[in-house]
């Protein structure tokens, strides 16, 4: 049925679909770490749904709070309107918030995805600021969404939506590695803080004062690349000098995933905007926004959408967000990824095809080189895209799932759920080790 099922999804899907082909397993059941396919064989989930299964799959305590919420007859759908499954969620991710911005802030809810809650924050940053521009990075991701209000009728409401790059001023994200201006580690955080505080404060920018800067404490999409800490407290210092809000799209590293409760805690950073999807829904649907409360300055109706009060998924986030607290998950991140890191730092002298490892906590990547090639200027290999590809199925087939990404798609990637065990860990690293000498020449 497995081979029927797939071609049949090849048959109808849309020409878009990518996951189902780079992974052509049939899920039937999962639980922790692992998914079961119809094959009848295990897989061990690295990708998470994306890093949205912080808990894995099917945890006793988010399938408990989803099975109360059915089993008690309260209503499923209802807007936006006050319950206590909403009510008790609220104070649950009050409790997780960095405490500065918990104190005094406001929860939007907006929608179910991760871009619903960006196109979020960015409406509400021009919306407090009256300013249009947005400052956003190289390599950045924030979903696909291209501005749907653009085509949206209703002034009031568009008018500080409207989408497009004649807002948008591209910044140079520092990157510790094949950095695309030539400039490493220091020398390109220095320049790319330098040049953010230039086009704030330069009469001679040519650049307005933008509405908000957006940023990804550890860039997810764009190949894990950590945003340097000291880099993001100077990027923090300078918005703030020139009242500009800065965004923290912890859609991705947000509770716990990269060893820290957020993102930005690595840095000591409080964002004015946090912007938060994926382990908030505990594995359904759900999208937040919160933001210093001064900021809360849109009218009534001035953002909605029908499906903002999902009761299962702010149940089930619920249920995530107290059991990463009271298990301390995100110390537990960063023990476990320090120590893969270890292992795969380790692993680079007997695979030459392993460029540079990176990420943080729970959230790694490992650029795949061709080690045959001359490096360039700054010493990094040249990606090794098809070599990343034949890595990714050679996983596949002992058993592992784990996905690519990066600006060559060369940077493989491991989102496991922060409660992977030991055992776990071992066997994701022993399976790499075959995997990589499958592959190597
Ligand atoms: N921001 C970041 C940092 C992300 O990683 C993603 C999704 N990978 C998004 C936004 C978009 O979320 P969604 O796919 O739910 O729209």
């Amino acid at each position: 049925p497995a081979a029927k099922i797939l071609a049949r999804q090849a048959a109808r899907e849309s020409a878009a679909r990518t996951y189902a082909r780079h992974l052509p397993i049939v899920p039937v059941r999962a639980q922790g770490s692992w998914i079961t396919g119809a094959d009848g064989r295990d897989y061990l989930d690295c990708l998470s749904g994306a890093g949205t299964l912080a808990l894995g799959h099917n945890h006793p305590a988010v399938l408990a709070a989803i099975r109360e919420v059915l089993d008690s007859g309260a209503p499923l759908h209802v807007l936006d309107l006050a319950t206590p499954v909403k009510d008790d969620f609220t104070s649950a991710l009050l409790e997780a918030l960095p405490p500065e911005l918990a104190a005094d802030c406001r929860v939007h809810f907006a929608g179910p995805t991760g871009a619903d809650a960006v196109e979020a924050a960015v409406k509400l940053a021009r919306t407090a600021t009256g300013r249009r521009g947005v400052f956003a990075f190289t390599g950045a991701y924030h979903g696909m969404t291209a501005g749907a209000l653009a085509l949206t009728g209703a002034n009031a409401v568009r008018e500080p939506a409207v989408a497009g790059d004649a807002f948008l001023t591209r910044l140079p994200f520092p990157h510790p590695y094949r950095c695309p201006f030539g400039l490493g580690g220091a020398l390109g955080e220095g320049a790319s803080a330098a040049y953010v505080r230039t086009l704030l404060s330069d009469p001679h920018s040519g650049t307005a004062v933008p509405a908000a800067v957006v940023v990804e404490p550890v860039q997810g999409e764009g190949g894990v690349v950590p945003a340097p800490d000291g880099w993001l407290r100077a990027l923090r210092a300078t918005t703030a000098e020139h009242g500009v809000p800065l965004i923290a799209d912890e859609v991705q590293t947000g509770f716990g995933r990269t060893g820290t409760l957020f993102g930005v805690d690595h840095a000591g950073v409080v964002p004015d905007v946090m912007v938060l999807s994926k382990a908030v829904g505990g594995g359904l649907p759900l999208a937040v926004v919160v933001y210093r409360a001064e900021l809360d300055r849109w009218s009534e109706g001035a953002h909605t959408g029908t499906f903002r009060g999902n009761q299962l998924a702010m149940a089930a986030g619920a249920a995530t967000i107290r059991h990463i607290l009271a298990e301390n998950l995100a110390a537990r991140a960063a023990e476990l990824g320090e120590r893969l890191t270890t292992r795969l730092t380790r692993y680079q002298a007997r695979h030459p095809l392993l460029g540079q490892i990176r990420g943080r906590g729970l959230m790694l990547g490992m650029e795949i080189v061709d080690p045959h090639a001359t490096p360039d200027a700054l010493g990094a290999l040249p990606a090794a895209p098809l070599t990343a590809r034949r890595l990714r199925a050679e996983l596949l087939s002992r058993g592992v799932i784990a996905e690519l990404g990066g600006r060559h798609a060369a940077v493989l990637r491991l989102l496991p759920p922060l409660t992977l065990a030991d055992d776990e860990a071992d066997h994701l690293m022993t399976t790499l080790h075959q995997a990589l000498d499958a592959v190597a020449d």
